[in-house]
């Protein structure tokens, strides 16, 4: 396994919380911060993706589907955490229905605290992950 030498093509999963996150994701692909300008491409399906995205809170509703968007990634997996829900649970840290934070659920790559982060720092996420092995 070796980082990732030409474009990389990114998918993401939104797994809920207020949606802040995902807003941040979708402007790092916008013309103002044209994420593009590197080769990044966002791709509807994770099978087709070398970083997947995971914005909001994992739950014991939405455990299944995300896994199964997980088991979706070509290997080596490269999962980044964006945003508080993610990384830690945040402001659902503790709740009953809760399930995360996502490293509880599945390898993380990269972890990018905020609420919501910069797409800025989302992007030195992306950038950080392209050197990881990632996970099998
Ligand atoms: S980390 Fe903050 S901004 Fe992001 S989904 Fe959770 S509550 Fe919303």
């Amino acid at each position: 396994m070796s980082s990732i030498k030409r474009s990389p093509w990114i998918s993401f999963a939104n797994m809920g919380g207020c949606n802040g996150c995902t807003l941040e994701c979708f402007a790092c692909f916008n013309p103002r911060y044209d994420v593009t300008r590197f080769g990044m491409e966002l791709k509807a399906s994770a099978k087709h993706a070398d970083v997947l995205l995971v914005t909001g809170i994992v739950n014991k509703q939405n455990i299944k589907r995300l896994l199964k968007i997980y088991s979706q990634l070509p290997e080596p997996k490269r999962v980044v955490a964006v945003g508080a829900c993610a990384v830690t649970g945040g402001l659902y840290k503790g709740s009953y229905s809760q399930a995360g934070p996502l490293d509880n659920v599945m390898p993380v790559s990269v972890y990018v605290p905020g609420c919501p982060p910069r797409p800025e720092s989302i992007i030195d996420g992306i950038r950080k992950c392209l050197n990881d092995k990632g996970s099998r």
